[in-house]
């Protein structure tokens, strides 16, 4: 924050206010914010029927607890004193900020977004054990995938199976389950449909969710009974872009120079233009964030930074495939914390 020349910073919803307290606010109505004046003083103002999930660190802040009738926008206000410079979290309600904003017409806001990445963007040792182990749930899935059928049911049913397994393996939620068949594939982010799959077709599987508060997120592609035309020849590339790219990781390379590495690889194989996403993206108390493996984020990568490294090729009308991994920099280079087997893998 001095660095930044802020005076307070107020952090509400989303995953900043856990990294620095513990505790993880509902999305509400109701505003819980963490406000953190120039002094370190912090105080988290709670409406009264939530502060009971709060575990207390009275060394880091004290709950400054409001009830239903009371204006918490106005104890913010008190709080903030005479702060002029104030930062405030990226993912606060805007009609929180524009109630602040009207109550303190002299005050300059900013966006709290680089003070809080600068902090989050590396992780401790703590926050790799748990990606790990998420990352350790989610390959337990992906190798037993063969015990899945997939001809015959539709996309739906199949996510479904692979998300109840994902919650046996440990995770508290599964966010999201893509299960992309056939021409579906093709859509990076389809979810899972009712289409039918049938044989022949290439399956990308990208999952994840939280398991003790961190993110896994992890694609594999399979295929029901022969590859499609061109499959193979294609997946040959994409798979050595992605352990190339892995392996290529290291403290002080940039973000920016990780999705070159692959995308070089597949332009000269001639899939250039099929590969339209970015390379990949930091992860943590969010599925998304910094730091983006893509052009123009030029960020050095240091060691204890985690992300995806998740090359895709997409043939509209035909198939899609992707692997993705989750690594973290380490001090001499990288550690891959997905290692389930990323051949192409037949499944009935
Ligand atoms: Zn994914
Ligand atoms: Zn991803």
């Amino acid at each position: 924050m001095t660095t930044a020349g802020v005076d307070a910073m107020c952090v509400s919803i989303g995953s900043d206010l856990p990294y620095l307290t513990g505790y993880r606010a509902h999305i509400s109505e109701r505003p819980t914010m963490l406000v953190i004046d120039g002094s370190g003083v912090t105080t988290m103002v709670i409406p009264t029927l939530e502060a009971p999930r709060v575990t207390r660190h009275d060394d880091v802040f004290s709950l400054e607890v409001w009830d239903e009738t009371d204006d918490p926008m106005g104890i913010v206000d008190s709080l903030l004193a005479d702060a002029g410079r104030i930062a405030i979290g990226s993912q606060t309600w805007s009609r929180f900020t524009l109630d602040l904003q009207g109550r303190r017409p002299s005050s300059t806001w900013i966006d709290a977004e680089p003070i809080m990445s600068s902090l989050r963007i590396i992780k401790s040792p703590a926050e790799i054990d748990r990606l790990r182990a998420a990352a350790a749930a989610v390959d337990g899935v992906a190798d037993d995938i063969n015990g899945i059928r997939f001809s015959g049911r539709t996309e739906a049913d199949v996510a479904r199976e692979i998300t109840d397994r994902t919650l046996a393996a440990g995770h508290e939620s599964v966010e999201f389950c893509i299960v992309a068949s056939g021409p579906n594939g093709a859509s990076p982010h389809h979810t899972a449909s009712d289409r039918v799959i049938n044989m022949g077709d290439a399956i990308v599987v990208d999952f994840g969710g939280y398991q003790d508060g961190y993110c896994s997120d992890t694609t594999r592609t399979f295929v029901v009974g022969e590859p499609p035309s061109g499959f193979v020849e294609a997946y040959a590339v994409l798979l050595k872009a992605q352990t190339s790219a892995s392996a290529f990781v290291a403290p002080g390379r940039k973000a920016s120079e990780i999705d070159a590495h692959a995308r070089a690889i597949i332009d000269a194989a001639g899939y250039g233009d099929r590969f339209f996403h970015r390379l990949g993206h930091g992860i943590g108390l969010d599925g998304h964030e910094r730091p983006y493996l893509v052009d123009g984020d030029d960020t050095v990568i240091e060691e204890g930074m985690a992300f995806s490294i998740e090359p895709g090729i997409y043939t509209p009308g035909e198939w899609g495939m992707r692997i993705e991994d989750i690594v973290v920099a380490t001090a001499s280079g990288v550690e891959s914390l997905n290692t389930s087997d990323r051949r192409i893998r037949t499944v009935s």
